[in-house]
């Protein structure tokens, strides 16, 4: 089959051998089968992300369980932290649910830093923070174990964090940090097709969700259900069994590959992916905070990123424009989930192609 290869932040390269694991004969999601399939990767996720706390299955892309953590968990008011496409589109659901919130938004391209939160949590007005781990629109990671830290010092307040494009790429210590809340869909870092998301939740969380109403929670996305279920291997509605098969199969790959190697290999591509940028392209990214998983590069040659785009499309490589308001200025490289530095070297030397010859015609 003639496939092109996803450099994009999502979703991202998926290796046959998941496919095939996927393709399997479906089994009754009540059954005994199913439970031992739910409880094996619960806890292969438990250790992705270094965790003895509950983990929640969803048959749901990612943007639904941003609803969900507002709708179970805000009884008082929301702070929303903002870097970007991603971070801003959790403060608007959580103003569109109905709830009192406050917006607290740097640059596009910085980092959310601990001391502006530590600033909003004094005042005492909130109960829940919202924040991204790894902003895909700008290529920013923000300091999470500082963040948890003073997040900590205000026992009422949850943190409710985004690692959509940062889970199982970027390390991320539920327990020893402290977080309250973590998700992720599975077509990012995980390197499964779209269309199903995980979730870790603290003890503390759930029982804010136990104590929230459920006209406020709902039905599909009450966490508080969700846990009854999943406390029995079981979800509340049926979900997408090839996910779990996917999701095992991955895990497996994962525990032999060992989440420190896995870590290394992302920061590895990064490193090479800024230093191939470096000169004919700028880092989006504020100095020090730039992802392991997605490289946003900026365009202060003014190079025509739409061609070098449709070009690389044509050679087989599909690499991303910029998001929202960046389109034009920005260009995006994945390698996250899959990838490998050989792998990206050939999209590296595909692009200098490209570019030799986007430059020699203009030179004409
Ligand atoms: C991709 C992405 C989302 C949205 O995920 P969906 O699976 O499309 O709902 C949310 N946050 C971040 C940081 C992302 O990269």
């Amino acid at each position: 089959m003639n496939r092109k290869k996803l450099f994009i932040p999502g979703p991202t390269h998926v290796l046959d051998e998941t496919l095939q694991a996927m393709a399997q004969y479906p089994m009754g999601h009540r059954s005994q089968a199913y439970k031992d399939l739910h409880l094996k990767v619960v806890s292969g996720i438990q250790k992705v992300l270094f965790t003895e706390q509950t983990i929640l299955l969803s048959t749901s892309s990612a943007t639904g369980l941003m609803e969900a953590t507002v709708r179970n968990l805000v009884h008082k008011r929301a702070a929303n932290f903002t870097c970007g496409a991603f971070s801003e589109r959790w403060a608007e659901i959580t103003a569109l649910c109905g709830f009192q919130q406050d917006t607290f938004s740097v640059e596009w391209g910085q980092a959310n830093k601990p001391g502006e939160v530590r600033e909003a949590l004094e005042s005492g007005r909130y109960d829940v923070v919202t924040i991204v781990h790894n902003e895909t629109s700008t290529g920013v990671t923000n300091p999470m174990a500082e963040i948890a830290g003073v997040v900590k010092e205000f026992p009422e307040v949850l943190l409710c964090v985004d690692s959509v494009s940062g889970m199982a790429g970027l390390p991320f210590y539920f327990d020893e940090w402290g977080v309250d809340v973590v998700f992720a869909s599975v077509q990012k870092a995980w390197a499964l097709p779209p269309g199903f998301s995980v979730m870790a939740i603290s003890d503390k969380a759930l029982a804010r969700a136990d104590q929230t109403p459920t006209a406020q929670k709902g039905f599909y996305f009450d966490l508080s259900r969700m846990a009854r279920s999943g406390a029995k291997g079981q979800t509340p509605i049926t979900p997408s069994i090839p996910h779990l098969f996917g999701l095992e199969s991955q895990l497996e790959r994962m525990a032999s590959e060992t989440m420190e190697a896995r870590f290394q290999r992302h920061r590895d591509m990064a490193k090479r992916t800024r230093a191939w940028g470096s000169g004919r392209f700028g880092l989006f990214a504020e100095e020090g905070y730039a992802s392991d998983t997605v490289t946003c590069f900026s365009n202060p040659n003014e190079t025509d990123l739409s061609r070098m785009i449709q070009l690389a499309d044509g050679e087989g490589f599909i690499v991303s424009g910029g998001y929202g308001n960046l389109k034009g200025r920005t260009f995006r490289i994945g390698h996250m989930g899959e990838h490998t530095l050989d792998g990206l070297e050939e999209l590296l030397s595909v692009l200098d192609g490209i570019l030799a010859e986007m430059e020699g015609a203009d030179l004409k």
